[in-house]
């Protein structure tokens, strides 16, 4: 059962944090949001404006390739502007202090490699948006390189050495996960003894099931989100608020940064 604390649930946390060796923050999309980079499903959120293009209708149609290659580089353009916020900070800064800190994150906005988080302590389950790959050879292409072909032959771009499709880099609905990313997600989720679930709606899997895995593992499960979740009930402590809020009142440096 989720032990709800007394008032605004900060000195839970800050108790849970520092009886911690290893921690484990999981991060979706609400962490960005706070940097002006909208997330899925709150209202405005990128859902209640445009359904998402799944891998196979990306295989089946050019129309949906181009389209899809179009929303990156808005996309791209949003994510270069926006800048890593106090989530993000906190995260790195426990790292800068020596806390045994992984990160494993279902964004693709590379805000949390921006905010300090070397690639040995991070795992971006769903890809980053910041270059393309080829989906039969695997082959990487500069997103500079995909846009040039794009406007010069019309089309999605093809892989120079197969001829394959050129997809960006991310995770799409109905393609499968990255398993070398996956095995990482779940070493670091099996070693840690207190994961931070920030900004996730927990319920996309497979995921989702990192922070159960740790939670089923020992470890304490904490929920940063300001609506509820389908794992309120398992966690050990809820925090209904905002992102920025929680870790700057947790972390006061933070505000002046
Ligand atoms: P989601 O949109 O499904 O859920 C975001 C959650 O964060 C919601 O439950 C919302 O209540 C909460 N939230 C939003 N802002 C918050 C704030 N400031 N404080 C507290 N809570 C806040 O996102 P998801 O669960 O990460 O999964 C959707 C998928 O969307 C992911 O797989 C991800 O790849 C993709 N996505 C990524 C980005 C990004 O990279 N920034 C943006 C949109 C979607
Ligand atoms: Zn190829």
């Amino acid at each position: 059962m989720a032990r709800r604390s007394e008032g605004n649930g900060i000195d839970a946390l800050r108790r849970l944090m520092s009886g911690a060796d290893r921690i484990l923050a999981f991060t979706g999309a609400g962490i960005s949001t706070e940097s002006g980079i909208p997330d899925f499903r709150s209202p405005g959120g990128i859902w209640s404006r445009m359904a998402p293009i799944t891998y196979q209708e990306f295989v089946a149609s050019e129309e949906s390739r181009l389209e899809d290659w179009r929303r990156r580089f808005v996309m791209n353009a949003d994510f270069a502007r926006a800048e890593p916020n106090a989530g993000h900070r906190a995260l790195a800064m426990l790292l800068d202090e020596g806390r045994d800190v992984a990160v494993v994150t279902q964004n693709i906005d590379g805000l949390h490699a921006r905010s300090g988080i070397p690639a040995d302590r991070l795992v971006e389950l769903h890809g980053n948006a910041t270059h393309g790959r080829c989906l039969d050879c695997g082959r990487r292409m500069e997103l500079g390189e995909a846009r040039a072909l794009i406007e010069a032959e019309r089309r999605c771009p093809r892989c120079p050495a197969c001829g394959g499709l050129v997809k960006a880099a991310v995770v799409s609905f109905g393609q499968a996960m990255p398993e070398a990313e996956m095995a990482r997600a779940v070493r670091f989720a099996e070693r840690s003894d207190l994961v931070l679930a920030i900004g996730s709606s927990l319920v996309v899997h497979p995921a989702a099931t990192i922070p159960l895995l740790a939670r089923e593992a020992g470890a304490d499960l904490v929920i940063v989100n300001r609506e509820p979740t389908p794992l309120d009930d398992v966690a050990s402590l809820v925090l209904r608020r905002s992102i920025g809020e929680i870790f700057t009142e947790l972390f006061p440096g933070l505000a002046a940064q």
